[in-house]
């Protein structure tokens, strides 16, 4: 009996034997359009060597119009099938199996040439997709057919078939996007027509033997979504047509409810997954917003799947389940959902990497090597770049001493841990706790490290981070002016308040001010309340009217750019940001001036005429402009002709970000 004995036994899927029911979810990382498919068979190999029961690749496209952007990877030619083979090789040499996602975008393909069911343009492109004709469709299905058999050719287990999130199959299943009267569209037999005619004409490429996953759309979270009813259909013909397993697909790409973000639930959407179980006779897998074993077994222990698909935690520890079997689950990097590294690489066109881990798709490039010679490091500063640092160089055999003039680990990541939808950094600072411990790092906390603690010693890294920017708004005395470390540290906060600067960390304390009770992200009830989710059995598609609860507190976010607050947060959660606090009333402008904080409020004007002078009637103005780099070790180090290495917001303040500093730190430690 280990452990997690659901998670860890073998399935057989269309006579493929899975050493495990975990599932690596696709996720398009760009390394494939790199041309360097030595870069993609290692980071595959990783995965597989890494226990994933099942890989699946990123999505390849069957054809031109098909691929999410131009120039998007397939099997084209004998050359690509070449190149796919080296990673085939890879994972099965490393004990693992691997499936190739088909994957026809439609209308989100970024293209002119996009095609769809019905020229119908999505809100997230800028392409009105043409609508297909007869002759049109079918090429699309043999071309995906093509695309299976090629795989096979290319020495995958299987294939999946995309038929989620507003793609392609997706399209032609729901009236949202589905305007056609030919038998293509129409009833709903005729709309489901063309997804299970792709699945058997990809079960006929495939031959009886691989394995056929169908991701499908479990709730679309769009207007005109499928009905229950209808997915129920769908499951079943697909499952007649010859899938071997369904995946869940949660919500298309433009669905206004965030659906993998941090601030959504663990295993929001498993409930789902389980409906769908007793409904068909083929194995079904839970997806989204799964992230330890301790919840994917608690997923299969329950019978809610027989599956669980797990895809940036991947990213983040490629040795999650040899860990998890072995004992030491606890030393698996945690995803944290935050996106920072991985979609939102996608989506700005660089390659995808991992905030937690900056190895992640660099595996060939960023290379930990033992070092050379016993050597004595010191790091100051035990933030996510210090304890990167000092994890990573002990990791490779130095002599590491962490200083800290604070008590305890974790630095900045402590403040962030406080605020509402960010509670997976509790688990990070948790993790890079124990890390620390298991590595052998002397730690010194509550220690202020001087030039004379850091002279003996070979090697010294600098992390010392930021110290918060004042920007010198004149207050009268008796005002109440808080910085963002008091805020999320707990001072004592009015009923109105003004955050002084919309960047990242404005964002966060006004979502911290205006949390009327508990995080949503803890109570799936509310958090689904909050957004409008509604179950799909009861509503069309599974969206209702949010209902929101009112803000703790009156609240103006404020920024100098003349411009819509949060335009800078990350591309793809910065929307959450912004939809959740004007759900909760936060009045969120640009253009401002900051004249005067009084006794009686926030003296502001508009733009360079100072226009609309008034005061804004606030109890507390907290300060969120900003940071400068904590220098003045650095600066005495330097003066006492003592080399050093300086990481993270020590080095640069302007872009504070936990993903740059853990980035740049193991990068310096590999190199010492
Ligand atoms: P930021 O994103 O650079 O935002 C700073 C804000 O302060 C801007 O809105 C800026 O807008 C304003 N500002 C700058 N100088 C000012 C001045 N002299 N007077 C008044 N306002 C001024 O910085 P941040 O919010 O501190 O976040 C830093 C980074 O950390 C970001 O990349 C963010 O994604 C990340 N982040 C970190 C945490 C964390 O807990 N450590 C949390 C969230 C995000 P105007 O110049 O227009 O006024
Ligand atoms: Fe997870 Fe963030 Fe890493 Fe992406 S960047 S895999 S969301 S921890």
């Amino acid at each position: 009996m280990t452990e997690y004995r659901h998670l860890l036994s073998p399935i057989t899927l269309s006579g493929v034997t899975l050493r495990n029911r975990s599932l690596m979810g696709s996720m398009h990382t760009g390394l494939e359009e790199t041309g360097d498919w030595g870069r993609v068979a290692a980071f595959y190999a990783a995965r597989a060597e890494g226990g994933a029961g099942l890989i699946v690749t990123g999505g390849m496209a069957p054809n031109r119009e098909g691929g999410v952007f131009p120039g998007a990877a397939g099997l084209f030619s004998a050359a690509d099938i070449a190149n796919h083979r080296r990673v085939t090789d890879a994972v099965h040499a490393a004990g693992g199996r691997i499936a190739m996602q088909i994957l026809h975008a439609g209308r989100y393909a970024y293209s002119p040439d996009c095609v769809a069911p019905s020229a119908i343009k999505s809100p997230i492109s800028p392409f009105p997709p043409k609508e297909l004709d007869e002759a049109g469709i079918e090429k699309q299905i043999a071309d995906i057919a093509t695309a299976a058999a090629r795989a096979v050719e290319a020495g995958y287990d299987g294939v999946e078939v995309m038929g989620s999130e507003g793609y392609f199959l997706n399209e032609f299943l729901v009236t949202h996007t589905n305007r056609r009267t030919d038998a293509w569209g129409g009833s709903y037999e005729n709309r489901m027509r063309l997804p299970v005619e792709v699945v058997a004409r990809v079960r006929t490429a495939l031959g009886p033997e691989k394995i056929l996953v169908y991701r499908i759309s479990l709730i679309d979270l769009v207007p005109d979504g499928s009905t229950w009813d209808e997915v129920i259909t769908l499951a079943r013909a697909v499952q007649a047509a010859g899938a071997s397993v369904l995946n869940t697909g949660i919500g298309w790409h433009e669905a206004r409810v965030p659906t993998i973000a941090t601030s959504v639930p663990r295993a929001a959407f498993t409930d789902l997954t389980a409906r769908l179980r007793p409904e068909v006779q083929i194995p079904v897998i839970a997806s989204n917003r799964i992230n330890t074993p301790d919840v994917a077994e608690g997923i299969l222990a329950q019978g809610m799947a027989d599956m669980v698909s797990m895809a940036r935690p991947w990213l983040a520890d490629p040795a999650f389940i040899a860990k998890a079997s072995t004992g030491r689950a606890g030393q698996i990097a945690p995803c944290i959902a935050c996106n920072q590294a991985c979609l939102d690489h996608t989506f700005s066109g660089k390659l995808t990497s991992c905030l937690v881990n900056p190895r992640a798709c660099h595996e060939t490039e960023l290379v930990i090597a033992p070092a050379a010679g016993p050597r004595r490091i010191a790091v100051v500063g035990a933030g996510p770049a210090g304890m990167t640092a000092a994890i990573t160089a002990a990791g490779r055999g130095l002599d590491v001493t962490l200083f800290d003039r604070a008590t305890e680990v974790g630095g900045q990541l402590n403040l962030a841990k406080q605020v509402p939808g960010k509670e997976e950094f509790h688990g990070l600072v948790d993790w890079f706790r124990a890390e620390l411990d298991r590595s052998g790092v002397i730690l010194r906390l509550g220690t202020e490290a001087g030039v004379e603690d850091l002279r003996g010693f070979d090697g010294v890294i600098v992390a010392t981070g930021v110290t918060p920017r004042d920007p010198g708004i004149p207050a009268d005395p008796g005002s109440q002016v808080l910085s963002y470390i008091d805020v999320l540290q707990g001072a004592a906060v009015g009923p109105r308040v003004a955050v002084v600067g919309a960047g990242g960390i404005g964002f966060d304390v006004a979502e911290f001010l205006a949390e009327p009770g508990a995080s949503p992200t803890l109570d799936r009830a509310a958090w689904r309340r909050e957004w409008g989710v509604a179950a799909p059995w009861d509503t069309r598609g599974g969206l209702t009217a949010a209902r929101p609860e009112a803000a703790a507190r009156e609240i103006w976010l404020l920024q100098r750019k003349p411009e819509k607050p949060g335009r800078k947060l990350g591309k793809t959660t910065g929307w959450i940001h912004r939809a959740t606090l004007q759900a909760r009333g936060v009045k969120m402008l640009g253009g401002i001036n900051y004249d005067r904080i009084g006794a009686d409020g926030l003296a502001v004007s508009q733009g360079p005429a100072r226009e609309n002078p008034q005061v804004l009637p606030v109890d507390t103005v907290v300060l969120c402009a900003g940071q400068e780099p904590a220098r003045a070790l650095s600066d005495a180090l330097t003066a006492a002709g003592i080399a050093h290495h300086r990481i993270g917001g020590a080095d640069v303040a302007a872009e504070l970000d936990a993903k740059r500093a853990i980035d740049q730190a193991m990068r310096v430690a590999a190199t010492l």
